[in-house]
């Protein structure tokens, strides 16, 4: 029998009945002759309360003690359900990021995994051990505990079963699997049975987070098998994967992301060249930029909208105020209280009454709509987000994904 790594969140261990509830779940399957690497993430609001307390003492703390400090959540985890197990009269052994071979770059709080070193995994799966790991860190290069970005113990399960070959990779949560929308924003959503890999991808990143964004990247970049389910029910989940390509529109899901800002420049010169300067001056920053919009010309002038992840906004600000007078323009406006809604569906751009229909669910509900950016497989509109959770529940009834 082959390998099957199993993943559980913070919900799904966030207390002793529930670590105790998991451990009998990981016994039934090593008891099914598989051999099974587990990845916890930390116990409930762990992480969140670690980010506090480093606020109480200093909101600036460098990014390297940010990762020691969230780290710790992951490891609290793994030992709890090694011991878990153990009571259940099994072998497990706990094991953190850097002892299980994850290497990841330097950019602490959001890490890419280099290389996983599997060997001590591997030679523990050997001993007939159930491996236990913590999901979200690695080590770069300096041998510094980093950390993978909000989310990423998905991501940590989904590469330890790329880089061991195995056959199934489940991601156990506190929902039944993949929703046509966030069924705690929208109570009558539906389960889908599957869903591709693109799509998948699609929503993760414009706020489904069910799923970590690049987890599901990575799952269809080495043909990971990917099944999220839930770890309080038996109920079948949803399956990630490859399908075929379809000429037919089928919208699968509405995503809501609050983590939004817009900054809107005033009267920029309107003239070629200001595009570049502020696009490729925030590009060499880092900072990442969604939706751009641009006014008509008007007496030379012209506005450039534009929105950027909440986290960057102050940077951004400063970054636009330092190069004012290269760039020219009068004034900057800003603001984080917006969402992007998004529907999200394969063959999109065979289809354009989609946008369309949406702009008209956005209407009926009486929504301004800020911007809009539309692609192959999405469109996507800026509102406020005093009206995002209204939207995501007008636009879902609209395309009958009831
Ligand atoms: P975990 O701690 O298990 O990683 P998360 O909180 O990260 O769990 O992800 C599960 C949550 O994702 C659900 O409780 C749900 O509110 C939210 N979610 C957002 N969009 C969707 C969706 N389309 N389908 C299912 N859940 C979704
Ligand atoms: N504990 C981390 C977080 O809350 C990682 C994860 O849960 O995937 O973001
Ligand atoms: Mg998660």
């Amino acid at each position: 029998m082959g390998i099957i790594v199993q993943k559980f969140g913070g919900s799904s261990v966030a207390n002793a009945e529930r670590v105790m509830n998991v451990a009998k779940r990981i016994v039934e399957t090593y008891k099914q002759g598989h051999s099974v690497v587990v990845v916890v993430s930390a116990q409930g609001d762990t992480t969140d309360d670690l980010i506090e307390k480093a606020r109480e003492i200093n909101p600036k703390g460098s990014k390297r003690e940010m990762d020691m400090l969230l780290s710790s959540g992951e490891q609290i985890s793994v030992a709890l359900l090694a011991m878990a197990i153990q009571s259940l009269g099994f072998n497990a052994v706990s094991l953190t990021g850097w002892q299980a071979g994850f290497t990841t770059n330097s950019n602490y709080g959001i890490a890419k995994i280099h290389t996983i070193h599997n060997e001590r995994v591997k030679k523990e799966i050997d001993s007939k051990n159930i491996v236990i790991i913590a999901g979200f860190q690695g080590i770069n290069r300096y041998d510094d505990i980093t950390t993978l970005g909000r989310g990423g113990s998905d991501t940590s399960a989904v590469a330890i079963a790329a880089s061991l070959g195995a056959d199934l990779c489940e991601i156990y949560t506190d929902v039944d699997g993949v929703y046509t929308a966030d069924p705690r924003l929208v109570p009558h959503a539906h389960k889908l049975d599957d869903i591709s890999y693109d799509e998948m991808l699609e929503l993760a990143s414009l706020g489904a987070n069910v799923l970590h964004n690049r987890s599901v990247e990575m799952a269809k970049k080495y043909g990971v098998n990917l099944v999220v389910r839930s770890s309080l029910n038996n109920n079948e989940g949803t399956v990630v994967k490859e399908v075929e390509k379809v000429e037919k529109l089928d919208v699968r899901g509405v995503a809501r992301d609050n983590d939004v800002a817009r900054i809107a420049l005033v009267n920029v010169k309107d003239e070629p060249g200001v595009a570049f300067k502020i696009f490729s001056m925030l590009a060499k920053n880092n900072v990442n930029v969604d939706i751009i919009l641009q006014s008509i010309g008007r007496q030379g002038k012209k506005d450039i909208s534009f929105t950027v992840n909440e986290d960057n906004l102050d940077i951004a600000i400063e970054l636009l105020e330092q190069h004012k007078d290269v760039i020219g323009f009068e004034e900057i406006k800003a603001t984080n209280e917006v969402s992007k809604i998004s529907i999200v569906g394969a063959g999109m751009v065979n289809n354009p009454g989609v946008a369309a229909k949406m702009f008209e669910a956005l209407y009926d509900a009486n929504i301004n709509i800020h911007m809009i950016s539309t692609s192959e497989i999405k469109v996507s509109v800026l509102v406020n987000q005093k009206n995002a959770d209204k939207a995501v529940q007008a636009v879902h009834d609209k395309f009958h994904l009831v």
